[in-house]
């Protein structure tokens, strides 16, 4: 495994292997398989573009032998960070092949992100869409010390030769963390648990070839990529039809013109979703399947989503760190977040002391399983206090098991803010404010929002005079940082609530 990574101990793995988990089988390979079973069907579809399986693997081959006379080697690096195209699953499998490790950053991310993932990863190479709604991603890429920078505009195929097959118990790519601490960390995810990860979500959600999945988030999220999303459909022979944005106008007319049947989303785009169902012209009645998932919803929304889009609903709890639990019934659905996709994954929820709490009370889940992977890349220091010495990932978030074994999140422990679809790290954020002029003390917190679930909200002790929200909100974006982390709120006040141990006490502010 590449190095900076954690392997699983030997004899999980060689568990996961025996008990047929982990079939060692690398993420190009089985693109190669799908596209010789379904060669001429359509595997993806973006405006007016179709591609075939047998054209899409084929492309992957190109840019495969592009990638490589460009210089890109084995076990290098590669930021990728583009929007929904089709671009980023054939540049994806391109790497795969050359045994390249993507970096999925968001679209979203700016400077101050991509310099981080860059040093973070050591990535020697950036592929970027060049300039995109209105933002020169070229530009900002040529600051970077990056020794290679392509965009959509670089020619970069090649014709096809082969390459060595990829160690399928090697890393395939890195999922960004939601980030619980200052700044995002990266989640090393290898071929054998991902092809698992991948196959085993499309079973639990009956995905056949007659299948249409449209990616309507950000590809590059663990959620649209592979909970099965665009992955688990290719395994299939579905057809995945790649949104450029998740709005009902733009998604609707897909269902209707493509004859969607399953898709993915968070709470807040769902509550557009079900508002405009009531009046579009558009006829989405082939959707059977809505997975929602990524923050936690109210519980008389719940209710009204499958029968406002008319079809199935099925709850999501997922990381990028591993486990995914779907609910599987219509009773389930309602108020659970499901129960785990594999036998297994092990779910324990712990109290302070990491001692398992009595069934049906609160405390932290903690997980580990064939495809939750066991630390991040390159901070070892960060996994001793991630991981328990038995390999657990703590997630940070505070939930409960109900007899029959399904999951319920009630709430969260790490200083995470969950706002629409995007997750921010309150230290992240802190960090950037405390730079400026006015602050003299400052602490983010997520404040309930009706439409987010959660805004921004930033309580200063001014230095001074007081900071505005325009002023704090212009800092930030001059420092580079995506927009989707600047505070919607503040809060001026003279001194901050602390805990009896003297920390700021966030439930308070909160
Ligand atoms: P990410 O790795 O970005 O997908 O973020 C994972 C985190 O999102 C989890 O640790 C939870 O805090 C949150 N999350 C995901 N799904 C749900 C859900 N169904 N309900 C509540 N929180 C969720």
């Amino acid at each position: 495994m590449l190095d900076g990574c954690t392997p699983w101990p030997a004899e999980f793995a060689e568990r996961y292997r025996a008990e047929g988990y982990w079939r060692g089988e690398s993420l190009g390979a089985v693109l190669r398989a799908t596209a010789e079973e379904f060669g001429p069907r359509t595997a993806l579809v973006h405006g007016d573009r179709r591609i075939s399986y047998a054209e899409l693997d084929a492309w992957a081959d190109r840019l495969a032998t592009g990638f490589a006379d460009h210089g890109i080697k084995r076990d290098e690096r590669v930021v990728v960070q583009l929007p929904n195209v089709p671009e980023f699953v054939a540049i994806c499998f391109a790497l795969f092949r050359l045994g390249a490790k993507p970096v999925f950053a968001l679209a979203a991310h700016r400077h101050t992100e991509i310099r981080h993932l860059q040093e973070l990863s050591g990535a020697t190479a950036y592929i970027g869409p060049g300039t995109y709604r209105g933002f020169d991603y070229r530009d900002m890429a040529e600051q970077i010390d990056f020794r290679l920078r392509f965009d959509l505009d670089s020619d970069l195929e090649g014709a096809p030769r082969d390459f060595p097959e990829a160690d399928p118990s090697d890393v395939a790519f890195f999922l960004l963390s939601g980030g619980t601490t200052a700044l995002p960390k990266l989640i090393p995810r290898m071929h054998d648990d991902y092809v698992y990860q991948t196959r085993t979500a499309a079973s639990v959600c009956e995905l056949s070839a007659d299948d249409v999945y449209l990616a309507a988030l950000p590809i590059e999220f663990n959620f649209a990529w592979g909970s099965p999303g665009v992955l688990g459909t290719l395994w299939n022979g579905g057809k995945a039809v790649i949104a450029d944005t998740p709005s009902p106008d733009e998604c609707f007319s897909l269902i209707e013109r493509e004859g969607v049947t399953v898709t993915a989303l968070v709470p807040s785009l769902t509550q557009i979703w079900v508002e405009v169902a009531e009046w579009t012209d558009s006829d989405i009645s082939t959707l059977r399947l809505l997975q929602v998932g990524g923050a936690r919803m109210r519980p008389e929304f719940v209710k009204s989503i499958g029968p406002a889009l008319n079809c199935r609903l099925q709850q999501v709890f997922g990381m990028a760190e591993g486990l995914l639990t779907f609910t599987r019934n219509d009773v389930d659905a309602l108020d659970t977040q499901g129960t785990p996709i594999s036998p297994a994954d092990e779910m324990r929820i712990a109290d302070e002391s990491g001692n398992d709490v009595p069934t049906g009370e609160i405390g932290e889940l903690i997980t580990r399983g064939p495809y939750t992977p066991r630390g991040y890349y390159r901070v070892p220091e960060h996994n001793k206090k991630a991981f328990t010495e038995d390999g657990f990932y703590r997630s940070g978030d505070l939930a409960r098991l109900t007899e029959n074994g399904e999951l319920v999140i009630e709430g969260r422990i790490k200083d995470m803010i969950i706002r629409g679809g995007d997750k921010i790290s309150s230290g992240e954020v802190e960090s950037h404010l405390g730079e400026h002029a006015g602050v003299a003390g400052v602490a983010v917190v997520g404040v309930p929002d009706e439409f987010l679930g959660e805004r921004i909200c930033a309580y200063v002790v001014p230095k001074g005079r007081a900071p505005s929200l325009d002023e704090l909100r212009a800092f930030m974006h001059g420092r580079d940082v995506a927009e989707y982390k600047l505070p919607d709120l503040i809060k001026i006040i003279d001194a901050f609530p602390l805990t009896p141990l003297g920390k700021v006490d966030r439930k308070a502010l909160r």
